[in-house]
């Protein structure tokens, strides 16, 4: 591998998941600057990297299942010329107590629930009269924002149990926004988003990356940290670095919470393990959170290798070395990420779902890296 030469570039990017890659995209081909993107992993892509199976020939994507959607249409103009959807739209299914529901909470999933045979309105009535029972009327958590909207009976049998293995914690510990993510429905309709633009990459997330990063003002260096070469780093480089905030101020105010999960990745003899992409388990006492079987994410495609890959989620506090996940973001890390976010090292520009700190959907992450790039590198 060839040494690098700092002086050769302008920028440097340090990170090649989404956020870095859309900067460095836009410095290069925006402002014709040359940009050397670092990456620690062996990879693109963060944890958005998927990869061909090669035995089954099957698309898997490394960190769990991704599927891009927004409704962002400023966004998707961006991202859609390095990126071509399949028409997968996203559907989950949960089991409990040996039964198979839709997910979110629909008609279907309280009809099923309940035994019941309610239309659309009397499913508004009696779901109300099951709130009302609850008394929240200022829900202060993710317990209460959630009974709130769906009773006790179905929060214990569909988020009490899946949050706590998640997140690791009472759900009366979370903030109530963590839940209103998932929509809740009163008909059949069983997508998981709302948004009008869902899909998977045709290729795969590799070819996004590499097209994103494919313009010839960028350098991409894997295996590569940044702690390992921050002391060569000549000072007019401008540095974007979209790990996390307390690495970069080597955890002086203490490290984050973060929560990672553990993928148990299979190769099963079987066409169909499942019958659905994702399916969640929403009991406690059912160790993994949910079954990713990557080969319905591409209907288009009809693999023939009567196999198929399977992958059971775990998660766990995140430890040094672990892939970092979610944000815990408890009452003490909102404090000490006030004290780290109010330094503002010189030179250099943090952000991305690791350096910002967020739970961060791939939408909101092109957003975020595109306004970044208008508001404070389009004019250096
Ligand atoms: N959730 C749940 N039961 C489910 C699915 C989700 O209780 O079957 C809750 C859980 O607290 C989770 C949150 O909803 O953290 C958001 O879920 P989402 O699917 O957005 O999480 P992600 O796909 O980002 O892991």
């Amino acid at each position: 591998m060839n040494a690098l030469n700092f002086k050769d570039y302008k920028f440097l990017v340090v990170g090649a998941g989404l956020f870095g890659s859309v900067v460095a995209e836009r410095i290069a081909s925006e402002k014709g600057d040359r940009v050397l993107v670092i990456e620690r992993r062996d990879h693109i892509g963060g944890n958005c990297s998927s990869f061909i199976d090669p035995t089954t020939g099957i698309e898997c994507h490394k960190f769990g299942t991704h599927v891009f959607h927004t409704d962002n249409m400023d966004t998707w103009e961006y991202i859609r010329r390095f990126m071509a959807l399949n028409n997968y739209r996203h559907r989950v299914l949960a089991k409990y107590k040996n039964a198979v529901y839709h997910m979110p909470i629909n008609l279907s999933t309280i009809n099923r629930f309940y035994g019941t045979d309610l239309d659309p309105a009397a499913a508004g009535e009696f779901m109300a009269n099951e709130i009302s029972k609850a008394g929240i009327s200022r829900p202060q958590n993710l317990e209460e924002k959630a009974i709130s909207l769906v009773g006790r009976p179905l929060y214990e049998a569909f988020i009490h149990g899946y949050t706590v293995k998640q997140w690791g914690t009472d759900p009366r510990n979370l903030p109530a926004d963590i839940i209103t993510r998932l929509p809740f429905r009163l008909n059949y309709n069983s997508e998981y988003y709302d948004d009008p633009i869902q899909g998977v990459p045709k290729e795969g997330y590799e070819a996004v990356f590499r097209s994103l990063l494919s313009h010839k003002n960028i350098t991409v260096r894997l295996n590569t940290d940044y702690f390992d070469i921050k002391k060569d780093l000549p000072a007019h480089l401008i540095i974007i670095y979209t790990g996390p905030i307390d690495r970069f101020l080597d955890y002086k105010y203490g490290a984050l919470g973060w929560r990672t999960v553990d993928l148990d990745v299979k190769t099963i003899e079987k066409e169909d393990f499942q019958g659905t992409a994702v399916m969640n388990y929403t009991e406690k006492s059912v160790p993994y959170t949910r079954i990713h079987e990557f080969r319905h994410l591409h209907p288009e495609k009809f693999p023939t290798a009567g196999a198929t890959v399977i992958c059971r989620e775990y998660p766990k506090p995140a430890y040094p070395g672990d892939e970092p996940y979610y944000p815990v973001n408890d009452a003490n890390d909102k404090k000490i990420l006030e004290k780290y976010r109010s330094e503002s090292p010189k030179n250099v520009h943090i952000g991305g779902r690791l350096g910002s700190y967020r739970y961060l959907d791939m939408d909101d992450t092109i957003t975020e890296a595109l306004h970044f790039f208008e508001t404070s590198l389009k004019s250096v």
